[in-house]
């Protein structure tokens, strides 16, 4: 997590941290929940550097281009985060969550990546089955066993 979050710790369960060994989708040993980070001076660079798709909306200069507050990932309960790959979405919805990405005001922010030609990867964390939304439909993807870093790749595709 990076400043101006708000209450928001989203990312702080949903990723894996490997330099604190600290597995996707569990909450971080350092978060207050709902508050902040317990080690913000020291956290690692991965979590320094982190800016999920909504905090990176709002330094945007023309309001409009600012995804909305019901946006903020511990509100819509789905974290969005550009992948190495600028065509693909990654779209990781809160633990027990699985359908949040379903809500109205999800759907339509994805939509608006389809539009744009933007394929969105969708699932919880570590899920070994995840959703590709493209503006041919949406498929069923199988995805690797987490490595030790906490990185997964599709299968065969
Ligand atoms: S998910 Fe986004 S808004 Fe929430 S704490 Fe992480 S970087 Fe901040
Ligand atoms: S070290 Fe801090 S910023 Fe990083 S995941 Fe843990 S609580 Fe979040």
């Amino acid at each position: 997590m990076a400043g101006d979050c708000g209450s928001c710790t989203a990312c702080c369960r949903v990723y894996a941290i490997p330099e604190l060994s600290k597995p996707a989708g569990k909450w971080c040993d350092h978060c207050a929940i709902g508050k902040g980070c317990k080690i913000y001076e020291q956290r690692p660079a991965m979590c320094v550097d982190f800016k999920c798709l909504w905090l990176q909306s709002q330094d945007r200069d023309d309001p409009r281009e600012r995804l909305s507050p019901e946006l903020r990932p511990d509100r819509c309960k789905v974290v969005f985060s550009p992948t190495t790959n600028d065509a693909i979405m990654a779209a990781l919805t809160m633990p027990g969550m699985p359908d949040a990405w379903q809500k109205p005001i999800v759907r339509a922010l994805i939509d608006r990546m389809i539009k744009a030609d933007m394929a969105v990867a969708v699932g919880p964390p570590m899920a070994t089955h995840t959703l590709r939304i493209t503006k041919y439909g949406i498929e069923e993807v199988e995805m690797t066993e987490p490595d030790e870093n906490g990185m997964q790749w599709s299968v065969g595709k």
